[in-house]
């Protein structure tokens, strides 16, 4: 496909997209609209970065447009639930861009903020509601939202939900919506349980698949420097301080850990935030907003408080420590290659994380080019550093194989 009219969405939505400068749809967007706007329901297996919210909400702008009813109050016409309160705050800015040639009141509810005023945008009604689970049981428990009128309703990130424990909650809202509506399930992975939720939640759905994972690891430029536990603070320092360096988001394991990096990061003379968990949603919004105009180069996130950064121009990502889970260092190296950028990943391992190391070479299905040493300088190619120097890894998993897949 190699632009947006074959889609046939309609004019105010074209020009939205005109507006953002979007010349192509993605795979996910190419493959998805035709069948949402048809009505069908519908699987998405793809990630972040994969333009999955336009390959949502475009369909769904565009049949709210269509039908030309208004919601009632204290309801909503389609519902997106999503696990965190970035993407959600996220989702739904994206929807008010895409939908701003059209009327249609997009509204976002999360916890961690004052409920007061969230109650009191609801009262009229909305077209979209984009919430975060546990918020959105609580409003409807106090009366404040009724989700019998839902028309559309989108489960983002189902796999994330899951590891956040709110597949209980999302079963007892889906369990207040009508019987007949459209739905469509958007997951990065397909384990077991995403699945049997899937056929409880949809009919006869149609599968897409975005390009799997390894697309997204094959379009980074991934460094692994063996560093020791002990050095890996001078080796960040070191790393942060060549000028290519526009954006980074540093990863560590634990929240402590982010509030650790920063803080020695701040002593070494590097401004940087942090953004987990633990933070209030105004730290985390200052965060991101500094780290958006690029007040703050640096970043500093757990993955969980990492799933919804939507930053364009991230250039590197540097994994201060590797994730236990392997699947979550795709999506922490996706955050410098959204929608077909390129960028660097590089990750500082020690000798306990050799294991990981190895997990994360097997779903990637590429082996990771090492270097020892060289990290003062994160611009320059790894060309004649990179060799297999660890002595525990299988032979050959140097450069000569950096390409092979397997
Ligand atoms: P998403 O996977 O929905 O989080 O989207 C990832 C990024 O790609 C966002 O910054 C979008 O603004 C951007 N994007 C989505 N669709 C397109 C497109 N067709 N062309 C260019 N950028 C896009």
């Amino acid at each position: 496909m190699t632009d947006f009219t074959g889609l046939m969405l309609i004019e105010p939505l074209m020009r939205a997209l005109t507006d953002e400068g979007y010349a192509t749809p993605t795979p996910i967007q190419g493959k998805a609209i035709p069948i949402l706007a048809e009505g069908r329901d519908l699987i998405g297996i793809a990630q972040t970065g994969t333009g999955k919210t336009a390959a949502f909400a475009l369909p769904m702008l565009q049949r709210l447009a269509a039908s030309g009813a208004r919601p009632q109050p204290k309801s909503t016409r389609a519902l997106i639930l999503a696990p965190t309160r970035e993407l959600a705050a996220q989702i739904a800015e994206a929807i008010r861009v895409y939908g701003k040639h059209l009327k249609l009141r997009c509204e976002v509810v999360f916890g961690g903020v004052p409920i007061n005023r969230q109650i009191g945008r609801l009262a009229p009604g909305v077209d979209i509601l984009v919430a975060t689970p546990g918020r959105l049981v609580d409003l409807w428990r106090q009366k404040c939202i009724r989700l019998d009128a839902v028309e559309i309703f989108v489960l983002d990130e189902a796999d994330r939900m899951l590891d956040m424990g709110f597949i209980p909650d999302v079963k007892r809202i889906t369990a207040m919506l009508p019987k007949k509506r459209q739905t469509a399930l958007f997951s990065a992975t397909m384990p077991q349980s995403i699945q049997a939720l899937s056929s409880f939640l949809l009919t006869d759905p149609a599968k897409v698949e975005a390009a799997p994972a390894a697309t997204t690891a094959e379009r980074v430029e991934q460094r692994v420097l063996f560093v020791p536990k002990a050095n890996k603070r001078a080796a960040l320092a070191g790393l942060l301080r060549d000028d290519s360096i526009n954006r980074v988001l540093v990863f560590t394991r634990t929240k402590h850990g982010a509030n650790k990096v920063v803080r020695q990061l701040d002593e070494d003379g590097v401004r940087a935030n942090a953004i987990h968990g633990n933070k209030s949603q105004s730290a985390r919004e200052k965060a991101l907003e500094e780290f958006r105009s690029g007040r703050t180069p640096v970043l500093v996130a757990t993955d969980i408080a990492s799933r919804g950064i939507d930053v364009d121009g991230v250039t590197h990502v540097i994994n201060f420590e590797l994730p236990n889970e392997p699947e979550s260092y795709v999506h922490r190296i996706g955050r410098t290659a959204r929608a077909g950028a390129t960028g660097i990943a590089i990750s500082l391992v020690d000798a306990e994380e050799r294991g990981y190391l190895r997990d994360i070479e097997r779903i990637i299905r590429q082996p990771l080019v090492v270097q020892t040493h060289g990290y003062g300088a994160i611009s320059s190619a790894p060309a004649n550093e990179d060799r297999p120097s660890d002595p525990t890894r299988r032979p050959g998993a140097g450069r000569s194989r950096r390409r092979r897949r397997g």
